[in-house]
């Protein structure tokens, strides 16, 4: 990359010319960003974000996705010390009754990782961080961006750009200004009739002291028919382990809520538990009952989450999320020779019961692969990556769509089922 622009930053020199231009740094964009350097193209990221921001989330990742990970690494003779940290973490796997299923990773730390294989090939990678598109001229093959710290703007040329920046989708926006109507634009796409969720820890034990015995099953699904509202209840390891003799166990409680709850957990003043325990009491209570669980009194607090298992070390006890998917119409189109893509969350919100966004974030980069090598077209891409989307939402309205103690679901559904429960653990629904 010959360095001929101007320089802006002092810390960045950004080149003329790139193949590939990235908005976004998260797992879409650095793995599509791998996908470009190998096949010797010359890569600009360009990231809203410090260099140092980590995300907080533990995602799932399919043996698959965890193989094209490995497949970045250099020669075993060339592995840095934290490379195989991340070869021990990667491969490390423990169960819970589905095999393979409750395998969750940091997202940071796969950011990471990609980042450094990335980092092996400086000639043909850069990075602008703070920054943002602010123009796009597909005709000339031009970004203009624009420095979130006043600096001045700073423009390069390109062949291909990668809108990798989650569900804000930025470079979507900057793709569409100006046209007499949008290429690109958004629908939503919630079959949930129950947006709003809540989510907690609690604890269960008898009042009067005496062993608290639970049903040997791991996931509880109530259709609760006076509210129309669907719980779950999920035991974790330990209380599974545990449960031939516990006195109090803890667990995690999810839940659709009504909208004036979830209003209430969210503006008001008072202490959110206060708000959300009668719910949880009520909810939990009918499902017991239905479960012919102990016919003793059961107390239920809300409490902080195991820290035995190191996903939930610094989660909240509870919070509440409103479920709101968005989805493109296309994610790939062709102009003046030249292309833009869309990659990860740009595409499609992950539906949140199935959790799916760190696996589409790395199948979408392989994909872009192919699109490199002329192996897959925009419109194959389009295609491939909406049916994956509405395969993956179609799970998560299954998944709701449950009866109480059905053991019906396909065997992919079921998988979703143990992927949600994984990620009720998880607690992740904190978006920052
Ligand atoms: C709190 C949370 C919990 C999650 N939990 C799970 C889970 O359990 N399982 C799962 O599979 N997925 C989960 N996801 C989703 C998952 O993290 C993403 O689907 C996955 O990381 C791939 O996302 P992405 O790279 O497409 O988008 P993101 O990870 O959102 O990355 C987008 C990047 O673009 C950058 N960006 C944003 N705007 C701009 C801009 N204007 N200009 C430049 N850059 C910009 C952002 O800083 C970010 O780094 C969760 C996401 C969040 C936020």
């Amino acid at each position: 990359m010959s360095q001929a622009h101007s320089l802006l930053d002092p810390n960045v020199s950004v080149a003329k010319k790139y193949d590939t231009v990235i908005s976004g740094m998260g797992l879409s964009g650095l793995a599509s960003a791998w996908q470009a350097i190998k096949r010797g193209k010359t890569v600009l990221m360009v990231s809203n974000r410090p260099p140092d921001y980590l995300r907080v989330q533990r995602v799932y990742l399919k043996p698959e996705n965890r193989d094209s990970l490995l497949a970045m690494l250099p020669d075993a003779q060339h592995l840095t010390s934290e490379d195989k940290k991340f070869v021990e973490q990667i491969k490390g796997n423990y169960t819970m009754g589905v095999k393979d299923i409750n395998y969750t990773m940091g997202v940071k730390d796969i950011e990471r990782f990609i980042k450094r294989q990335l980092d092996r090939f400086p000639k043909q990678i850069n990075y602008m961080y703070e920054s943002q598109f602010s123009q796009l001229d597909m005709h000339e093959g031009k970004v203009t961006i624009e420095s979130l710290r006043g600096l001045p703007k700073v423009e390069t040329n390109f062949d291909d750009v990668i809108a990798a920046d989650g569900t804000n989708h930025h470079a979507v926006n900057i793709f569409n200004a100006g046209r007499a109507s949008e290429l690109i634009s958004y629908t939503g796409k919630t079959n949930l009739k129950r947006p709003h969720h809540l989510s907690a820890y609690i604890k269960l034990e008898r009042k009067d002291g005496k062993d608290l015995v639970l049903p040997d099953k791991n996931l509880l699904v109530m259709n609760d028919s006076s509210t129309d509202l669907l719980s779950f209840l999920h035991f974790n390891k330990d209380s599974l382990q545990n449960k031939k003799n516990p006195k109090a166990i803890k667990c995690h409680f999810l839940s659709e809520i009504p909208k004036e709850l979830y209003d209430k957990m969210k503006n008001s003043e008072m202490d959110a538990s206060a708000v959300a325990l009668p719910h949880i009491e009520s909810s939990l209570k009918k499902l017991l009952d239905k479960e012919e669980v102990n016919n003793g009194e059961i107390s239920i607090s809300i409490v902080k989450p195991s820290q035995k298992h190191g996903v939930q070390k610094d989660k909240l006890k509870l919070q509440c999320f409103e479920t709101n998917l968005e989805e493109a119409n296309k994610v790939a189109i062709g102009e003046h020779g030249r292309r833009f893509i869309a990659v990860g969350d740009v595409t499609t919100t992950p539906s949140y019961q199935v959790g799916h966004g760190a696996i589409d974030a790395l199948i979408h980069a392989g994909w872009v692969g192919e699109i490199f090598d002329g192996k897959r077209t925009l419109d194959q891409y389009t295609k491939d990556v909406k049916a994956h989307a509405n395969r993956m939402h179609r799970y998560g309205v299954d998944l709701f769509l449950f009866p109480l103690q059905s053991r019906t679901a396909s065997a992919e559904a079921m998988e979703s089922i143990a992927e949600m429960q994984m990620l009720a653990l998880q607690q992740k629904y904190n978006r920052q």
